[in-house]
């Protein structure tokens, strides 16, 4: 009797909103639409009447563990210095490497109105590296920029064809676990550096550019042809070796060691290696589309992840990580990412937010010397 009752209701309902050519017109307009629609045109707004968190200052004081020298100049330098207090960052790593940055003496000179806002990183210098002669100049180099201020290592970085972001020189084929550059690695133990380093790249990055990739906008893009160059995990293996070869040397991976896609896997390095850091630096959409696996990786390895950014000096830069890391908003877009992923927030508990935003930072800074 109820169903006989429902069903002219439904009837009235679709004959009053739409005529039957403009359900045919709609249909063919928006199958056009779907088979033309680019996926790097792809900006959905997002309409769900659901929280959306502004963040403007992190929760905790920062150290940011994963920058470089973006500034031209002074005046760059000093508007950094107010972004940073706007946003509550006490601290920015400043990373030296051949594509981004100058000689290592310019750098120091360049950022010392500041001393107490930036620590410097410096890179190996490989010159020669063959030659005992070459090791031992690139050994006092090092002890060089230690005193000069330099609080560590990095970052290094290896696609698959050796560390290519050192300077003065490229490492081409020096893998981290090179025999070659055990002495300068152990000279790090001693001055108490750690070493920060980009291993590889996100696995969407290595899998086929088709409509199978999970990743396809970026994974296009920064596409790894692994033809003539070691793979991911080729690579992987030499920094695991290379840990397990040094343990009284930090090492901090890069930007969750580019394994966003395996956090068990990820996890069971740190279980295995207490010289082993991660920073979470630009893989914000990385992470931010599987949030609860990510939440429990961060709440499990709490004081083992550090913060950094990677990204430039802008407010919103900081303010987009921090909606991430502190609220609980769900399904926004990023699109500066360049991914097509909606992402959800990490609602961190307060005592993990300060573990990450800096009291693991100050403690392998400070403590480890
Ligand atoms: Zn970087």
């Amino acid at each position: 009797m109820k169903k006989s009752l429902f069903i002219p209701f439904l009837l009235f309902v679709i004959v009053s909103c739409t005529s039957k050519s403009s359900v045919e017109n709609e249909t063919t307009d928006a199958t056009d639409a779907v088979s033309t629609i680019r996926v790097t045109d792809f900006r959905p707004q997002v309409v769900n009447n659901i929280p959306k968190t502004y963040v403007e200052k992190a929760k905790f004081p920062i150290i940011d563990m994963h920058s470089h020298d973006y500034a031209a100049n002074a005046q760059d330098i000093a508007d950094w210095v107010k972004v940073m207090d706007a946003v509550g960052v006490e601290h920015t790593a400043v990373m030296h490497c051949s594509w981004i940055g100058r000689p290592f003496e310019e750098v120091v000179e360049a950022y010392a109105p500041y001393k107490d806002r930036f620590r410097l990183w410096c890179c190996f210098d490989y010159t020669d590296i063959d030659t005992p002669e070459g090791l031992a100049a690139s050994l006092a180099t090092l002890e060089r920029y230690h005193a000069m201020g330099a609080v560590g290592i990095g970052e290094l970085g290896d696609k698959g064809e050796g560390d290519l972001y050192a300077r003065p020189v490229e490492g081409r084929d020096i893998h981290i676990d090179d025999p070659r550059i055990k002495p300068l690695i152990e000279k790090c133990a001693e001055l108490k550096m750690p070493i920060s380093i980009h291993i590889g790249e996100p696995i969407w990055m290595y899998l086929p550019i088709d409509e199978t990739n999970d990743g396809l906008p970026n994974g296009a893009v920064w596409h790894v042809d692994t033809t003539n160059c070691m793979g991911y995990y080729g690579l992987v293996n030499t920094f695991e070796n290379a840990v397990r070869e040094n343990p009284s040397t930090i090492f901090i991976a890069c930007h969750y060691l580019n394994m966003n896609d395996d956090l068990p896997r990820l996890g069971a390095m740190l279980d295995k290696y207490p010289n082993m850091y991660v920073d979470i630096a630009a893989r914000v959409a990385e992470s931010a589309h599987t949030p609860r696996a990510t939440r429990d990786f961060l709440i499990k390895y709490q004081d083992r992840v550090l913060f950094g950014t990677d990204n430039g000096m802008t407010a919103d830069m900081y303010r987009n990580i921090f909606r991430v890391l502190e609220t609980n908003d769900e399904h926004f877009y990023i699109h500066d990412f360049n991914y097509h992923w909606a992402l959800s927030a990490f609602n961190l508990p307060d005592e993990v937010l300060k573990k990450i935003y800096h009291d693991n930072a100050e403690r392998i800074l400070t403590e480890y010397k």
